[in-house]
């Protein structure tokens, strides 16, 4: 309403409030067009407004406001989250937390800071201090420490410290409640997974702590070949060798590294590569044995702290399906976990889609249920040729048929997305934090819908 557009600008400032314009339809949107399929779905769906909030005391102040009024809420942080969870199905309005972005504390192997704290910023920071982020997204430079834990899973570093489900790497976080007297609940590391990956629909993170590890000097380095078995043995064996410390082992299949313009000069053409980050130490052994194994290692690259040129992490995990779309809008993706198996199972799916998929790996250590113990697993993210949402299925369906576990990036409903994370816990957390359900509606699929929500107001598929 009018008053209450008119109570936040004097709250936070005229500018500091958008009401229309190219500005309230940036701040509606994150990566959700990767999917054609969510394109389709989501892509008319923006907020009322956008408020840039800059401290919590404002927040606490727009909570009250909002839950009088009843207005959704979608909270966002770098807004680099690739399954539509910071698109307002409700419209509403939408918060921009990047400037509640402080480091408070950065010491003994933790960073306690608030929401819309940048990745790259706390990394930057820490490496001075002897540490180093346990494991980051592709997007460290854009994304902030809160939506990394609202809305991702892990990264860079993940080989050695799995993601951000493994226990111990998420130890505490402070939570707004959205009531009329909003109050602050403090979760601890045991109680830590009622949070992770909510998509921001049971609390607002106003404070978090994330533990780091002792800081590496790392090298960059090329692996090559046109032989995709030679390259994938190479990568196998060196991923389960838990003496090299590594923080990067990415293989990527060609075409997908004729895509990586700045780059594709430092390798041959038609090469598949491994873009590899290991410790300075081990890495004149490594390139000997990936030479000794048949294979080229073209490019070797100093790893540059603060940042200073384009980094190989630059074109793994997601940036990989961003490099192929830029070079053909066709393209879309999957997100792939693997057994033991994965060369049997690649190779089966690769017979039944020539030409429709194409495959990098990220190697992880550990996953969701288990420890880091010695397990180390292989994902992906396929980069997929889009025709119909039908053959998508098919492509889906055929990789469970095989045992590859698929987070489908189509769907922006938390349940849908193939996580399985104990909703019951963040269910109830919703019941205790969001009474009213203004935050995000629509993600959580168990969770009531406002009672504002009626077909009219709601896309389409949600109700059909
Ligand atoms: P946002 O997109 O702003 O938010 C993500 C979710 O968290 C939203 O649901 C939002 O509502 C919620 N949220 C944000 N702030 C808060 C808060 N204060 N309280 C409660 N909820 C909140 N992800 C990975 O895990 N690993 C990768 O390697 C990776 N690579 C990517 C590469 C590309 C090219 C792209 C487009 C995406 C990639 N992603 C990856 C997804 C995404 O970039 C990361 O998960 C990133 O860390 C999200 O951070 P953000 O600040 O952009 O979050």
């Amino acid at each position: 309403s009018a008053t209450f557009i008119a109570a936040l600008s004097d709250l936070l400032g005229a500018d500091n409030v958008i009401t229309s314009g190219k500005n309230l339809t940036t701040l509606s949107q994150d990566f959700y067009w990767y999917s054609p399929v969510l394109r389709e779905r989501i892509g008319d769906r923006y907020a009322a407004a956008a408020a840039k909030v800059s401290s919590l005391d404002q927040l606490k102040q727009i909570v009250s406001l909002a839950v009088k009024e009843r207005v959704p809420l979608t909270v966002r942080g770098g807004a680099t989250g690739n399954y539509g969870q910071c698109v307002p199905l409700f419209g509403g309005l939408v918060l921009d937390l990047t400037g509640m972005d402080k480091i408070i504390d950065l010491s003994d192997g933790v960073v306690t800071a608030e929401p819309g704290a940048r990745l790259g910023i706390i990394e930057n920071q820490a490496r001075p201090l002897g540490w180093e982020l346990r494991c980051y997204p592709s997007t460290w430079i854009k994304s902030t420490i809160a939506g990394f834990v609202g809305g991702g899973s892990g990264g860079i570093g993940s080989i050695a410290h799995g993601g951000l489900r493994t226990p111990g790497t998420i130890k505490q976080f402070k939570i707004l409640t959205i009531e009329e007297e909003p109050r602050i609940l403090t979760l601890d590391e045991a109680e830590t997974m009622r949070v992770f990956h909510a998509y921001g629909t049971n609390g607002i993170i106003v404070e978090m702590q994330l533990r780091l590890a002792p800081a590496r000097p790392w090298q960059q380095m090329v692996v090559s070949s046109a032989d995709w078995d030679g390259l994938l043995n190479f990568a196998d064996e060196l991923a389960h060798d838990l003496d090299v410390p590594k923080r990067l082992l990415s293989v990527i299949e060609d075409p997908l590294p004729a895509y990586f313009k700045p780059i594709k000069k430092f390798y041959p053409e038609g090469h598949h590569v491994i873009f590899l980050e290991v410790d300075e130490a081990s890495a004149d052994a490594v390139a000997a044995r990936a030479e000794a194994a048949g294979l080229e290692v073209p490019h070797r690259i100093p790893y540059h702290f603060p940042r200073k040129a384009p980094m190989l992490s630059d074109y793994t995990w997601n940036h990989t399906t961003l490099w192929a779309l830029k070079a053909d809008p066709a393209y879309t993706y999957l997100q792939c976990g693997y057994g033991e198996n994965f060369r049997e199972q690649v190779k089966t799916l690769q017979a039944r889609f020539p030409g429709e998929m194409f495959f990098h790996f990220e190697f992880t250590r550990g996953n969701s249920k288990m420890g880091l113990e010695d397990n180390i697993v292989c994902g992906g993210v396929p980069v997929v040729k889009f025709s119909t949402e039908e053959r998508l299925k098919e492509m889906i369906d055929a990789c469970h048929e095989i045992g590859v576990f698929v987070a489908n990036p189509h769907t922006c409903i938390i349940e849908e997305g193939g996580r399985d994370l104990g909703y019951d816990i963040q269910l109830e957390l919703k019941a205790e934090a969001d009474p009213h359900n203004l935050l995000n509606p629509g993600k959580m699929k168990q969770a009531p819908l406002p009672e504002f929500a009626t077909p009219g107001s709601m896309p389409k598929f949600l109700y059909s």
